[in-house]
């Protein structure tokens, strides 16, 4: 394929050799240049009948080649990529429920805790302090401990360090 053609849209000179013209423009004597191609076909994609062509035709090509989809589904799945994919959903969903179980446990004994500190009218000390300059506590279960009110405020905040 050799020489040159004219757009009938935009009046450019398009080289045959560049491939620059629309797959169905190659042969015949009408012809677009690749831009004017491109911008007349995505007009027409923005039609109503395209459109509705385009979904009904999905629908029915997978209606008509069910098996070929559900062998093509099982074939991605059973390669090593599919198998990576799958995997790592798997983690990643054994990891959010881990996060949520850990969660829903600890909030549960906090409660617990301070529920216990009511019944026995104590208080709730953070065994290590949650504002202190040296150390920096959670708020955690394990980090609770029930004392009574003048000992806690004897404790206040006094943390000593024995490492
Ligand atoms: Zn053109």
């Amino acid at each position: 394929m050799s020489g040159e053609k004219t757009c009938n849209q935009c009046g450019v000179i398009v080289s045959l050799e560049l491939k620059n013209i629309w797959p169905s423009n190659w042969k015949g004597s009408r012809y677009d240049c690749i831009d004017c191609a491109k911008a007349k076909e995505s007009i027409r994609r923005q039609t109503k009948e395209w459109k509705d062509y385009h979904s009904s035709y999905g629908k029915k090509h997978y209606v008509d080649n069910k098996d070929r989809y559900a062998e093509n589904t099982k074939a991605y799945r059973d390669s090593p990529e599919g198998k990576a994919v799958r995997n790592n959903l798997g983690r990643q969903r054994k990891m959010k429920q881990k996060k949520a179980t850990t969660n829903w446990i600890g909030d549960n004994m906090i409660a617990k805790v301070y529920r216990k500190a009511q019944e026995f009218g104590l208080a709730v000390d953070h065994i290590i302090p949650l504002d202190h300059k040296l150390v920096c506590g959670l708020h955690t279960w394990n980090n609770l401990q029930l004392l009574s009110a003048s000992e806690n405020s004897k404790k206040y905040n006094n943390f000593v360090a024995d490492w």
